[in-house]
């Protein structure tokens, strides 16, 4: 069993979000895991422009000054995306990091795109997994002596659930790396709902899209890598996720990534969650919708299922919040289930069997 810091929200003039993330990161031994001079990449999420549920920079700033103080060299990373929008390169990706709060004034450490300008710096290593022989990580993150994942926990359209695994597996590989996580999600177009706007044709980062002689939007399957940008950008339902593919793949092809890049570090990851600002999507949207759930509070811990597993056991015990997504749930469904009825809990499933973590944990509250 695996121990899961944790520490609410409630706060008073003796203790507000700041002093939590300190005493969390203190209580979960992360100091040990920081020698002097490690560079340490705390590895987040700068949301995209228009999506302010990420977690904000000065709460970064708190924890690259708990590494500085401890020796270290924080830097604050990410990876480019597979889809167009404004975080697809090094330029693009810190002009937004910029836009959200991200310099080194508020922060507290420098910004590096752990993948370079283009996408196209990271390692390749090899693995001996189910659906790998090889992953890619992103060369900031594989070169850094440690990492501090800071996630913040949320739905998500693909996984049903996003957390410090989803983030470590996404979030450290280049573009390409992402389209081997994705590669058999690939939708189709219902003709009689496009209405033609050509959203998705400027949007998809393949050039899968194409207008068939009705000018209706079709989608060559050799093409489409699979990202799902274009069943989000649909405004009018066109292209669904496909409920009926079997989603397991994905999420052991994840849990299998994340094992393969843990592995080239051992001891040296440290995982923090911030369940507040629960959005259904992920942060990848230039858009958060209402939260399902009440803010919740912070957990801290060195294993990535089991802080996953008590982040969304904390999610799904809570009520779901008036006007929400879920507001309406149908109650025999958890509020993850009902946000898309994915199966949001076989990643960890999958994860646990690969011995990447323990998803039995202890809650303690320091
Ligand atoms: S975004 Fe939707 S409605 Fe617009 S062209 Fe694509 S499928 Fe059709
Ligand atoms: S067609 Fe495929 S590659 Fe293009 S946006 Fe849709 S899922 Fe992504």
């Amino acid at each position: 069993m695996s121990t899961v810091y944790f520490a609410d929200f409630r706060c008073s003039s003796r203790e507000n979000i700041f002093s939590k993330t300190k005493k969390l990161f203190l209580k979960a031994g992360f100091g040990d895991r920081i020698a002097k001079k490690d560079f340490v990449a705390i590895k987040t999420h700068f949301g995209e422009y228009g999506n302010l549920a990420f977690v904000p920079a000065p709460v970064i700033r708190t924890l690259a000054e708990l590494i500085r103080e401890r020796g270290g060299r924080p830097f604050i990373t990410d990876t480019n995306t597979l889809y167009r929008g404004s975080r697809s390169n090094a330029v693009d990706h810190l002009e937004n990091a910029v836009r959200n709060g991200f310099l080194m004034e508020t922060a507290g450490a420098p910004v590096i795109i752990a993948d370079g300008l283009k996408g196209d710096d990271y390692a390749s290593v090899p693995v001996e997994s189910k659906h790998f022989r090889e992953i890619k990580i992103a060369s900031a993150i594989h070169g850094a002596d440690a990492v501090l994942v800071v996630s913040h926990v949320k739905g998500h359209e693909l996984y049903g659930f996003g957390g410090a695994i989803k983030n470590v597996a996404m979030g450290c590989a280049p573009p390409s790396g992402k389209q081997m996580l994705h590669s058999d999600m690939k939708p189709k177009v219902l003709a009689d709902k496009c209405t033609s706007c050509g959203m998705c044709i400027k949007r998809c980062p393949a050039d899968a899209i194409r207008f068939d002689e009705n000018k209706k939007a079709k989608i060559d399957p050799d093409l489409c890598i699979g990202c799902g940008e274009c069943t989000v950008i649909c405004s009018y339902e066109a292209i669904p996720v496909i409920w009926t593919t079997d989603h397991r793949p994905l999420h052991e092809r994840t849990a299998e990534y994340v094992k393969g890049i843990v592995d080239t570090k051992p001891g040296r990851w440290m995982y923090i969650n911030y369940v507040m600002n629960v959005s259904p999507q992920c942060d990848c949207y230039y858009w958060n919708d209402a939260p399902i759930v009440p803010n919740i509070g912070i957990l801290a811990s060195t294993d990535p299922v089991a802080i996953d597993r008590a982040s969304a056991d904390l999610v799904n015990r809570a009520a779901p919040l008036p006007g929400s997504k879920i507001a309406d749930r149908d109650g025999s469904k958890d509020n993850l289930r009902a946000l898309y009825d994915l199966p949001w809990d076989y990643q960890l499933e999958y994860a646990r069997q690969i011995g990447l973590g323990d998803d039995a944990y202890e809650l303690v509250e320091p």
